[in-house]
Parts: C-alpha cells; sequence; structure tokens
C-alpha cells in the first residue's frame, strides 16, 4: 500500500497498548504474526467493550428512555465514525454487519437477486477469499447466470487487461478483493473501476485485508460495495460493515426481514425503513460497533500513515532477510511494482516440509503464523500450490520478531530434511 511520509511509531508505546501480546503461549514470548487472521485489540477497545455492557447497556432505537437513547447515540456516533474513516458521503451508506463474509453475502442475496438475471454475468477474481467467492456461486446457481473467472498471472496477480478480456455486455457484477490475504498483491481498484464503468455493473470490494494499512476512500476508489471486518482493524469480532452508494443500497431490497428493518407491518405485507436500518434487521452488534468505532479512533490517533510506513520497513526487511534463507521460497509479489504496494503479508513455502509442520515448529518458538489454504484454494491451485506459510504484520510487530521467525523457519528445515 503506498502512504506518504510519517512520523516513526513509538513501538514501545505502541505494544504497551496491547495486553494479548503478553499472553502466556508456553516458554517463549508470543510473536504474533497472524493479524491478517484477526488483529490484537488496543486496551481502549476492550474498554469500550466494558463500558458498554458496564454503563449504558440498552438497545438502540427502541426505548424512549434514557439508557435506549444512550445506547442510540453511541451506536449512531459509531456509523458516523466509520463513515469519515472511509470517505462515505453519508451514514445511510454504512451498513452494519457481523463481518466481511456477511457483508458479501449481503450484497450477493440481496442486490444480486434483484439485479442478476439468467444468462447474466458474474466475474470474480480468482484472487477471492471464498467469502468473495461462494456467495457469487450460490447466486449463480440460483438465477441461472454464469460465473466467470478474471484469472490470475503467473505469479498470482491481477492485470486488468485479464478483466478486459472477460468483461461483456452481460457482466452485472464484478466482484474483487482490495488486498489478497494469503499473497498481499493490490489492487489498483479505481483503475477497476473506470473499466467496470463501461458496464452495466456494480464492482464490489473485498476490503478486509486493506482497510488496517492505509487510507480507503470509498469515493475516490469509486466503487459500489466495500465490505471489511472490525476484528482485523483492531476491532472487536462479530462487527462489519458493508459500505454502498446510496444508489445502489437503494436498489438493494431488504436481505433478512425482522425488527428495525421495519416501518409497519401488517399480517400479510410490510413495508420497510430507510436506509441504513432496511439492511440491519433485528438488534445489531451494539458493542462491537462502539467498539469498532474505538478501534478507528486508536488507528486514527496512532496514524495509518505512520503504520503503513512502520509495516512497509518491516515487509522489506523480512523479504531480505527470508529470501536469504537456503530452502525458503517467497510466493507473492516478486516484481518491484507490485511489491511497492503490497499488503504487509508474507506468504512462503519451505522446500521439502509441510506448511503445517513449519507452523508447529514455528508454534514451539512462540511465532503465531497462519498455514493452510487461507480460504483461497482457487487462487493457491492457479500457483500450483495448496497451502503456505503465511506470517502478517501490523502496527505492533517489531524486527526482533521477524528474526524469531526467521530462525524458527531454519529449525523446521534442519528437523524434517
Ligand atoms: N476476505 C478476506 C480478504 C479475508 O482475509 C477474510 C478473512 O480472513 C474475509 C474476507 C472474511 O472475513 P470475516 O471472517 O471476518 O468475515
Amino acid at each position: 500500500m503506498t502512504t506518504g511520509p510519517a512520523q516513526p511509531l513509538d513501538l514501545d508505546a505502541v505494544r504497551a497498548q496491547f495486553p494479548g501480546l503478553r499472553a502466556e503461549t508456553g516458554e517463549r514470548p508470543l510473536a504474533y504474526l497472524d493479524s491478517a487472521s484477526t488483529a490484537q485489540k488496543p486496551r481502549r477497545v476492550i474498554e469500550a467493550l466494558h463500558g458498554v455492557y458496564a454503563g449504558t447497556c440498552a438497545n438502540v432505537h427502541r426505548g424512549v428512555h434514557r439508557a435506549s437513547e444512550r445506547a442510540t447515540a453511541a451506536f449512531e456516533a459509531a456509523r458516523e465514525r466509520v463513515r469519515g474513516f472511509i470517505g462515505a458521503s453519508a451514514r445511510e451508506e454504512v451498513i452494519f454487519t457481523s463481518g466481511t463474509t456477511a457483508a458479501l453475502n449481503l450484497v450477493a442475496a440481496a442486490y444480486g437477486d434483484a439485479h442478476v438475471r439468467a444468462g447474466d454475468e458474474v466475474v470474480v477474481s480468482e484472487m477471492e477469499h471464498h467469502s468473495n467467492l461462494v456467495p457469487w456461486q450460490l447466486l449463480c446457481a440460483r438465477r441461472g447466470a454464469r460465473l466467470v473467472r478474471w484469472a490470475v498471472e503467473e505469479d498470482g496477480r491481477l492485470e486488468l487487461a485479464g478483466l478486459e478480456r472477460v468483461l461483456s455486455p452481460r457482466t452485472r457484477v464484478v466482484a474483487v478483493t482490495h488486498a489478497s490475504n494469503s499473497l498481499g498483491f493490490t489492487n489498483d481498484i479505481a483503475a477497476i473501476s473506470r473499466l467496470v464503468r463501461q458496464r452495466d455493473a456494480a464492482l464490489v470490494v473485498d476490503g478486509a485485508q486493506a482497510v488496517a494499512h492505509a487510507v480507503v476512500d470509498v469515493q475516490a476508489l469509486d466503487c459500489d460495495f466495500y465490505a471489511f471486518s472490525g476484528h482485523k482493524l483492531y476491532g472487536p469480532t462479530g462487527v462489519g460493515v458493508l459500505y454502498g452508494k446510496r444508489e445502489r443500497l437503494a436498489a438493494t431490497p431488504p436481505w433478512q426481514g425482522g425488527g428495525e428493518m421495519i416501518l409497519d407491518v401488517e399480517f400479510s405485507r410490510a413495508t420497510y425503513n430507510a436506509l441504513p436500518y432496511k439492511l440491519e434487521a433485528g438488534t445489531p452488534n451494539i458493542a462491537g460497533a462502539v467498539g469498532l468505532a474505538a478501534a478507528i479512533d486508536w488507528v486514527e490517533e496512532t496514524g495509518i500513515d505512520a503504520i503503513a510506513a512502520h509495516e512497509r520497513a518491516l515487509l522489506i526487511h523480512a523479504r531480505e532477510r527470508l529470501e536469504a534463507l537456503p530452502g525458503v521460497r517467497l510466493v507473492g509479489p516478486a516484481r518491484p511494482a507490485e511489491r511497492g504496494r503490497a499488503a504487509p503479508i508474507l506468504s512462503l513455502v519451505v522446500d521439502g516440509v509441510h506448511p503445517h509442520d513449519v507452523g508447529t515448529v514455528l508454534d514451539h518458538e512462540g511465532v503465531a503464523v497462519r498455514t493452510g489454504h487461507h480460504c483461497t484454494q482457487p487462487l493457491l491451485r492457479a500457483l500450483g500450490l495448496d497451502a503456505t506459510v503465511r506470517a502478517s504484520l501490523a502496527a505492533y510487530n517489531t524486527r526482533e520478531e521477524l528474526e524469531r521467525l526467521a530462525a524458527g523457519l531454519t529449525r523446521a528445515r534442519e528437523l524434517f530434511t
């Protein structure tokens, strides 16, 4: 991800705010290199969650009593916080969901069912996390539409020319990730949008791996939908966001029915609430939304540019260090252009050692990484792989932790080859 100049992070001060980094995991201190799975939470997020349950614990939008009014104010303030963070033009464009997966399923089921017809085409990149692929498979099966692959190149990157080749007058949706969770490639969403705009199609972007690492401005990206999870942004699990352009959301019928999404219900029919509530049936994750707002406060006060610059420096150092290790092969961005804007993810294989064995050895050394297909089986298969070891970085990681990763990889190779 590209960023401007930034003040260096005070790493000790940053780390001191994350109690989870001091978790007991055996003899060695924890080196947490799995933030792409879920990030650790700063104390202010934990305190915000506690504050909801210990302070203003009431439902939102329902009561006339003051506790409910306070809860509603906090919940709607969180929505406004998210709106500002992603540069949406109106609060109606911010829908709270339980996470990226729920947000993408909402788009595929509600917008997709209403706008994709038999014979239409849904273009999905081969780089996608399963949660931005399987909902489209389900939609195409329901509607008799065609799922069209935007194939990756030999190294796993996406090229705009590949998209141009598969766009057609029948394209109704293009679904693509902002940043790859398994390899770190970052896609130029604004450029993709310019191509999609030439068709009568909606651009759906999975931002799960992007929002924590660079400024995201949904208006500059000019996407129709943008999904992300709170928990990868130093926030709580169980809360996420679907941004949608107002006109697209207005053209999205309700997905789930229940409280809050209605204005009036008769026995045989109902009229629906305005946005954003129309797409938020049932009691929302109130504490989650407030916790997510606290996470955004933390990111903005720490400085997203400073976080990005720190992660970039670590990533460059780690690539050099790991590429020098015999038998270790990095998978993912190799060319300078892709490396320059990649998310802070190191995906690798160790010759002759299964990634799960590497992960187990690393765990014994106190180094937490993810191993497997990272919910991107089509992508890894396109590269002839079924699994990798993935180390993913965040604001609190250190060079010393990367040294421990390098030592653990060397140890795994010694043990297994
Ligand atoms: N998309 C990407 C790129 C991801 O990395 C993830 C999670 O790893 C998801 C979607 C799904 O996110 P969640 O499980 O929070 O819904």
